[in-house]
């Protein structure tokens, strides 16, 4: 073979070689341009899919797809895409975020639907099991989901209105509403509430039934209740202690009435008894009038009488007539001692009265004075003490005599609950009042003025020896030895005190003890801080 056809044959090889390679270059920008327009469609309706969701989001995609339809070449569009990326990851971000919201929404609103107390058991089963399984649903799901709560909603109203059960269902969902309301209510307020219920109620002396709800509510009160539970708790209080009020009243009534029953018999009686009496005196006048006369007439006759026989005849008669009337005398006397004896009875009835009036009378006046005491503490309680102070204040400004004040807070005694229960921080309290109630003189006064809060006025007292008996106060309660299911525990008290001076009104007396009481808690506690 020559070199001329070699050269040919080489030549025909590489224009078939480039015929090839055209061919695939036509191919592969056919496949190219494909892809393109595939591209642009993928865009357009990812477009379609974010619209909405983010603004520039939508106004980058936009840009893309122009590039694309300018047939830019896909390396200057890297930076775009990435963008592009991060700005679809945040969607999804937010997308998870609303769908978390969305699926603890629909839970809360098949409970709220299932609270409703009309409602038939179906639709509470599905407003239950509308609350299940919501983790993992996809939007759509969630869509479905709310779609049916929706339904059950609108079937809950429907049932309703058809049982023409709309008062009380309002009434019930009022209810619900306040109770949710109530669960907002600020802890601290629901504490000092409860605090103040509870402590009210020692102030009140009811016995039987009534006294025994009553003990019953401050338990509950001690140990704890449900602030969507106040409401309800405090209407009962109300009633109960209306009812104990009346309980009162009527056995009040009832005695009086039987008071006067007993009175108005005596008197009566005693009327009938006076009557018998002066009829009685009026028949014996006669009778001795008549006596009387016979008497004379027997005189007379002894005088002037003729013969023996006259004589003997007219005395005959009138000694009869005497005989009788003697007789009625006899009569008259034995229903006298009667009278004697009706008017000795009905005199020890009236002294019965007269002791069942002054018991009455010590009754009342010891009601009186419970009205002024703590029944837990035995201490005086906070109407005595607003009566006391009223006192001393006036006393104060009239003869300008000292008068200190000082407010007592035992410390951590929350903790004395906690620890042991109730009932032993009740028992810590009556033996602490008690043992601050002797430390006092005679002169001094003290009252229980909150839960765990005591009030003590001390008058006449002069600045230099005003803290002593406050001292002494603190020492006692200190040395207690306390003891809760075999633990030895010391309880102490802080104290803030001050001295009544010019131009102070109560409030401001009370308003410096309880600032200093404040520091003496914040200074360490079990101590006494003056603040003049
Ligand atoms: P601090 O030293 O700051 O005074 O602490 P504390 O725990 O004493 O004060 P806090 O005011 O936090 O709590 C007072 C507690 O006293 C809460 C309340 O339940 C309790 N308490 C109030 N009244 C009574 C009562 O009559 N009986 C009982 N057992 N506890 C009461
Ligand atoms: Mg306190
Ligand atoms: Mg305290």
């Amino acid at each position: 073979m020559n070199d001329a056809s070699v050269i040919t044959g080489q030549l025909t090889r590489l224009r078939e070689k480039l015929e090839q390679k055209e061919l695939e270059l036509g191919q592969l920008s056919e496949q190219s341009e494909l892809e393109r327009t595939r591209s642009i469609q993928f865009i357009t309706r990812l477009m379609q899919a974010c619209r909405g969701h983010d603004r520039e989001l939508d106004n980058r995609l936009a840009k893309l797809r122009q590039r694309f339809e300018e047939n830019q070449p896909i390396h200057l569009l890297a930076n775009e895409l990435l963008v592009v990326e991060k700005l679809l990851q945040n969607i999804d971000i937010t997308l998870e975020e609303s769908l978390r919201a969305g699926r603890q929404q629909l839970k809360e609103g098949g409970r709220t639907l299932g609270a409703i107390r009309l409602l038939p058991e179906k639709l509470r089963r599905e407003a239950k099991e509308l609350q299940q399984d919501t983790e993992g649903q996809t939007l759509s799901e969630l869509q479905k989901r709310v779609a049916h709560l929706m339904e059950l909603y609108q079937q809950a109203v429907r049932n309703l209105l058809l049982n023409k059960e709309i008062p009380q269902a309002a009434a019930n969902m009022a209810e619900e509403t306040a109770k949710n309301e109530c669960r907002t209510l600020d802890p601290q307020m629901h504490i000092r509430i409860c605090d103040e219920l509870q402590r009210l109620i020692t102030e009140l002396d009811f016995t039987g039934p009534v006294g025994e709800q009553l003990s019953e509510i401050r338990r509950n009160l001690l140990t704890g209740v449900e602030a969507a539970d106040l409401p309800a708790l405090c209407l009962e209080l109300v009633e109960l202690i209306i009812e104990g009020a009346r309980q009162e009243r009527r056995e009040s009534h009832l005695f009086l009435a039987s008071l006067n029953d007993s009175l108005s018999s005596v008197h009566l009686q005693f009327s009938e008894s006076m009557e018998s009496s002066l009829a009685l005196h009026e028949q014996g006048l006669s009778n001795s009038r008549h006596l009387h006369r016979h008497f004379e007439d027997i005189h007379y006759q002894l005088s002037t009488a003729s013969t023996l026989e006259d004589l003997k005849g007219s005395i005959q008669q009138n000694m009869t007539l005497i005989q009788t009337l003697l007789q009625e005398r006899q009569c008259f006397q034995e229903r006298e001692r009667e009278l004697l004896d009706e008017m000795m009875a009905m005199e020890s009835r009236l002294n019965l009265l007269k002791d069942e009036t002054a018991e009455y009378k010590k009754r009342m006046a010891q009601q009186k004075h419970k009205l002024l005491l703590d029944s837990l503490t035995q201490v005086y309680n906070r109407a005595a003490l607003d009566e006391r102070l009223d006192l001393e204040f006036k006393r104060w400004q009239r003869y300008q005599s000292p008068l200190g004040l000082a407010i007592v807070d035992i410390d951590f005694f929350k903790s004395i609950n906690d620890r042991f229960g109730h009932l032993a921080g009740d028992k810590a309290l009556k033996v602490i009042a008690r043992a601050m109630s002797r430390a006092l003189r005679e002169t001094d006064f003290i009252a229980r003025y909150g839960g765990e809060e005591f009030v003590v006025l001390l008058p006449g007292i002069d600045a230099d020896s005003f803290l002593a008996p406050l001292e002494k106060i603190r020492a006692v309660v200190k040395s207690i030895p306390f003891r809760f299911k075999d633990d030895k525990v010391e309880i102490t008290v802080s104290m803030g005190a001050t001295l009544f001076k010019d131009g102070d009104k109560s409030s401001d007396a009370f308003e410096r003890a309880d600032r200093a009481l404040y520091e003496a808690k914040n200074n360490g506690r079990d101590r006494i801080i003056y603040r003049s």
